[in-house]
């Protein structure tokens, strides 16, 4: 946080720089580590300059916003040439009443070349992606590691549900053929077929 950002009402997320131990004192909702001041929870600056002491006030509950590191399901929209954005409903094995969206862009896909988001999904896909970053309020996934992808895509032509094939993804209803960037448990999660689980 720099000088002409210090001022109250500022959202923060935990571990974000508050300040340093020499100009103020550590108070709720945040903790100090090496000197410097973190935020521990999401929520507001509040800067008490009589005191010189800096808080924060929770404003949403923590494991409902993701964080870096967070593993987070969400429907492809806005899929272009480099970049998708994923309207993420679920964090980790929770399920969000709001919803967060995020952006993929090409370079975090996958550790080889992917020169085309269309080869690693679709409008409407269900991904798995990671948070690395939510600076600037920006959220920004990468499906780069191997348990992450695509979960559940559908077919381009016809909308029917792909299944994987040689190298790609297969229409079993029209035989158009296509590529993802596919989760290893693709067409294991049942989020889209919604109330359709017997028990
Ligand atoms: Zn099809």
């Amino acid at each position: 946080m720099t000088e002409s950002e210090r001022k109250s009402g500022l959202f923060v997320i935990p571990g974000d720089r508050l300040g340093v131990i020499e100009e103020f004192t550590s108070g709720p909702g945040t903790y100090v580590e090496d000197g410097i001041i973190h935020a521990q929870v999401t929520g507001r600056t509040l800067l008490d300059m009589l005191n010189r002491q800096v808080s924060v006030y929770p404003i949403v509950e923590a494991a409902t916003v993701p964080q870096v590191g967070s593993v987070v399901t969400g429907m492809a929209t806005d899929v272009r040439n480099k970049n998708a954005i994923l309207h993420i409903f679920k964090i980790g094995d929770k399920n969000l009443s709001g919803a967060f969206k995020g952006a993929l862009h090409i370079s975090g896909v996958s550790h080889g070349y992917v020169d085309n988001m269309y080869d690693v999904c679709k409008s409407g896909d269900i991904v798995r992606a990671k948070v690395i970053s939510t600076a600037n309020r920006s959220i920004f996934l990468s499906t780069v590691d191997k348990d992450l992808g695509v979960l559940q895509a559908l077919c381009s032509m016809c909308g029917n549900l792909l299944e994987p094939a040689n190298r790609g993804m297969n229409c079993p209803n029209c035989g158009n053929f296509e590529r993802r960037k596919m989760a290893p448990d693709y067409g294991k999660d049942k989020t889209r077929e919604g109330e359709g689980n017997e028990n």
